[in-house]
């Protein structure tokens, strides 16, 4: 099937390497030229792991191309997608359209042949109705809007597309019905469920995953705060619940709080929607406060670790983005730790895998090394905040040659308490008290 993916971002780029790899015709279409440009260079304009020979493959076999002509790839296609931004409005927390509503106009004002346009960006319950709306009002040829979200994760992207847990379909009518089933056939042949409901509900559905995730996260976090305060293992807790089939290990780990390109704004977006239905979500509201407030209370566990004298301190950040094996910064708990650190007046050192370039322009004031153990180079405290692999197996010794002081807090748990104290580290881990 011939498709267009206008938005080639995290999700477009991945998605249409991917149709492309199961044998369709993708052409990927974005407004920003030198992303384009890159691409067809085979250069990847973001980090995720294997995209780079994906792409190479597909496009070496013509089935995937890259261009900044919107037209003539809408004028092509039988199927449309959608996957520009939904980053949340300045100021009230609602998704931002705009950036949806302009590529339905321009895709309308494409149209010459009957068409599938797919909604793939994460977008609030009556969005699909609007891009019909705006469709119908401007296209002459026919086109029928389907709401399909997509549920990949960053870092593990291409596998989480090709195999998903389930693919939602919300679709009004028996063709458009037909021509997604089409374009997921090499999916559900593998046995991915295919639940296909209605326009809207397939919006909420993405919707209350990421709540409900990010509800996960932060119930975690906070019995993580109780362990501190009366002396229990997180950890252990985490295990003791997660093995009971009805609740799941995943999403119990204790960290810094959510961040991300996706979990911050889609909570927030959710809010406003049920705001508006006078449908409050009292659960996901406390969910939103928790978190926006753990991410800064993350510094003040650094500051109080060293003592509780921040002034004229150096502290090295190890791990930036928002979790490893991306380059993506939005919303990243670096951010709220590294300004609660410079409030206090410390100095802020950092060292990432991937993400040097995106973290430079929000962490202006932060000197970004190349490897880790310059970065903790005349530290008071070395902090892990992120979990790359690289920094699962630091050589200890090494990092504490390099500190001035000898402060390690480990936001992940990554490393046991014995072995920092053996490099003569003190140890400061989430939701696991201090032994004595
Ligand atoms: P992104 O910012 O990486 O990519 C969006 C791209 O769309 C940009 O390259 C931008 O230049 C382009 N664009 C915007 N308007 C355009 C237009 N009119 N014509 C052509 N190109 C245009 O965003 P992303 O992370 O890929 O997210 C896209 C959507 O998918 C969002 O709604 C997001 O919530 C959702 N989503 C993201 C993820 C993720 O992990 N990133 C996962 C699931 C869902």
């Amino acid at each position: 099937m011939r498709i267009a993916i206008i938005g080639t971002g995290y999700v477009g780029l991945v998605s249409g390497a991917c149709f492309s790899d199961f044998g369709h015709d993708v052409i990927c279409v974005d407004k920003d030229a030198g992303k384009i440009a890159a691409l067809d260079d085979n250069v990847m304009p973001i980090f995720e792991p294997g995209l780079d020979s994906l792409v190479a493959r597909n496009v070496a076999g013509r089935r995937l191309s890259f261009t900044t002509d919107l037209a003539s790839a809408v004028g092509q296609a039988e199927a449309i997608f959608i996957a520009v931004g939904t980053p949340s409005r300045r100021g009230d927390g609602h998704a931002d359209l705009s950036y949806v509503y302009d590529a339905a106009r321009e895709i309308a004002a494409a149209l010459v042949g009957p068409v599938v346009i797919v909604t793939k960006s994460t977008v609030p319950v009556g969005t699909g109705d609007e891009v019909e709306r705006i469709v119908r009002e401007i296209a002459e040829a026919p086109a029928w809007v389907v709401s399909n979200p997509e549920f990949l994760r960053e870092g593990a992207a291409i596998e989480d597309f090709k195999h998903p847990d389930r693919i939602v379909i919300g679709a009004e009518d028996p063709h458009a019905e037909d021509v997604m089933r089409e374009l997921y056939r090499p999916l559900y042949l593998n046995k991915a469920p295919l639940l296909v409901t209605s326009r809207r509900t397939a919006e909420l559905i993405k919707y209350a995953a990421n709540a409900f995730l990010a509800t996960k996260i932060t119930f975690i976090n906070e019995i993580a705060d109780l362990c501190e305060a009366v002396g229990g293992d997180v950890q252990d807790v985490a295990r003791g619940i997660g093995l009971d089939g009805r609740i799941g290990a995943k999403f119990l780990h204790a960290g810094p709080g959510y961040g991300g390109s996706c979990f911050p704004k889609d909570t927030l977006a959710l809010l406003k929607t049920a705001e508006d239905a006078a449908a409050p979500l009292r659960i996901v509201e406390a969910v939103v406060k928790v978190n926006d407030t753990r991410k800064r209370a993350m510094g003040r566990k650094v500051i109080q670790a060293m003592g509780g004298d921040a002034r004229g301190k150096t502290v090295t950040l190890l791990g930036l983005t928002f979790k490893p094996n991306t380059d993506d910064m939005r919303d990243a708990p670096s951010i709220a730790i590294v300004q609660a650190l410079e409030d206090a007046g410390v100095t802020v050192r950092g060292y990432d895998p991937e993400g040097t370039e995106q973290a430079r322009p929000l962490l202006p004031n932060v000197t970004l090394l190349d490897n880790p153990y310059d970065a903790a180079e005349g530290a008071d405290a070395v902090v892990l905040v992120t979990e790359w692999d690289v920094l699962r197996a630091l050589d200890l010794d090494r990092l504490a040659a390099r500190m001035k002081g000898s402060v390690l807090v480990d936001l992940r748990n990554i490393y046991p308490r014995e072995e920092a104290e053996e490099a003569g580290l003190q140890w400061h881990g989430v939701g696991r008290p201090d032994p004595n």
